[in-house]
């Protein structure tokens, strides 16, 4: 049997281990853009000078030896022959599969606005590649514009802020980290960035650019008219799935590649995990696809379940968040806060189960909010506050999510 993986990141790698795991004796060769192995969630830790290379890796330095894994990196795969289950990669090099993954994640969106597609000194920020290209550039940049403040924006802005870079941040939100928090829980961020010399323009749209004659972007115009003059702009306004290498197979793809419960795409043979699937885009969910992948791949049926798992940690400047589920309201929920000083909590109870929950602060005991979650416990009966929830409270839980009491 022979494996190709396509993709060496969160979901590539967790596949071939667990490949490897369940069929010690199969061939499995990973094709990769990347040179390094690396974690794009630390990305940021290398535009501040924080990590090299090499410390970005999340896999053991003797990875593919220790597996028996044959890993073709700087390598990319242009297009995939379903029927003769062959692909081929950009030196016309063919390759032959009995089972393919697809785990080739996305690349960074950069909107059409005025010359950020064709200027040298703009670029988002998905792969190492982007992050030596943007700190080649910020070493030498005073004024960087981040356009953007998801996750990805907000990393950026803290790395050079830390360089002490004068960062702007535009949002077209009214708010910053708008996919991932409410207001109360943005606005704590808020404040430290501004403290740390951090300018925010919030409800605005970069409209158009103002080239060089040398190619750089010297300033961006915003839709009121507001001119930043900038070195450096870093766009985080969103990703699109990787589907180039599927475009003329006939592995159905539009916005991503489309897979069933079993992460099967709709040819036989080929699976799709991680962030080309667009099921989600965090890393632990694309760690879990890639391993559902690897089972279904060895013949060992395994259905995907965390489709609708939602995660977000971070901490800037001392404040912990941890976001757990999509954290929209609707009508018929009851929404839960507790503030004060040291702490902000916001739960959302639909149908009597806890359908999201925000905590900002002390973030020690949340495993038990995951299991809740996931599970879909029913709290009605429930004589804990949902704040101060342990395992405790659901000693004896039968296979309904019913709780009993002990
Ligand atoms: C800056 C940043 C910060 C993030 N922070 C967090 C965080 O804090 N928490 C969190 O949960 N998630 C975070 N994420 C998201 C997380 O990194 C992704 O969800 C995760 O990397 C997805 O894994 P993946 O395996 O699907 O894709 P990727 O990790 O993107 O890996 C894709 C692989 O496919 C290869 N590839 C692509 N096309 C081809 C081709 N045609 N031929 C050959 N190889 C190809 C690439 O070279 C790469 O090896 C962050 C992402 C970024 C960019």
């Amino acid at each position: 049997m022979r494996h190709i993986i396509i993709g060496a990141g969160a979901a590539g790698i967790q596949a071939a281990k667990t490949i490897r795991a369940l069929q010690p004796d199969a061939a499995i060769i990973m094709v990769s853009t990347d040179e390094h192995v690396h974690s794009r969630c630390m990305l940021h830790k290398y535009l501040s000078h924080e990590r090299d290379e090499a410390a970005l890796s999340f896999i053991p330095e003797d990875f593919f030896e220790d597996q028996n894994i044959y890993w073709m990196n700087n390598s990319t795969v242009t297009s995939i022959d379903t029927d003769e289950r062959t692909l081929t990669l950009t030196d016309n090099f063919q390759l032959a599969y009995d089972k393919l993954l697809i785990a080739t994640g996305a690349n960074s969106f950069i909107p059409p606005v005025g010359q950020f597609r064709e200027a040298n000194n703009v670029f988002g920020l998905r792969h190492l590649c982007d992050a030596q290209n943007i700190r080649t550039l910020a070493d030498k940049a005073q004024k960087i514009l981040v356009v953007g403040s998801g996750l990805v924006g907000m990393d950026a802005a803290y790395a050079f802020l830390e360089q002490g870079k004068e960062v702007t941040v535009v949002e077209m939100a009214d708010r910053i980290l708008p996919l991932q928090l409410d207001e109360t829980a943005g606005n704590a961020y808020r404040e430290q960035f501004e403290a740390h010399g951090c300018t925010f323009l919030l409800g605005r749209k970069a409209s158009e650019t103002v080239i060089n004659a040398s190619g750089s972007i010297e300033a961006v115009i915003l839709d009121d008219g507001t001119r930043i003059d900038c070195d450096l702009v870093v766009v985080a306004a969103g990703v699109r799935p990787a589907i180039e290498c599927v475009q003329g197979s006939k592995i159905k793809a539009e916005r991503f590649i489309e897979v069933d419960k079993y992460l099967m795409t709709s040819c036989n043979h080929v699976y799709a995990a991680g962030d080309v699937a667009g099921i989600s885009g965090i890393w632990p969910n694309a760690m879990k696809q890639g391993e559902t992948a690897a089972y279904n791949m060895c013949g060992i049926p395994m259905e995907y379940t965390d489709r609708y798992a939602m995660k977000n940690t971070m901490n800037f400047y001392g404040i912990t968040t941890l976001s757990l589920g999509r954290g929209v309201a609707q009508e018929g929920d009851t929404v839960l806060v507790r503030h004060d000083s040291k702490s902000y909590q916001r739960a959302i109870i639909r149908d009597n189960k806890l359908d999201s929950i925000l905590l900002q602060g002390p973030i020690d005991y949340s495993g038990v909010y995951q299991y809740v979650i996931k599970n879909q416990i029913n709290l009605s009966q429930l004589t804990t506050d949902v704040f101060q929830l342990s395992f405790a409270d659901f000693y004896g839980v039968d296979k309904r999510g019913q709780y009993m009491y002990p």
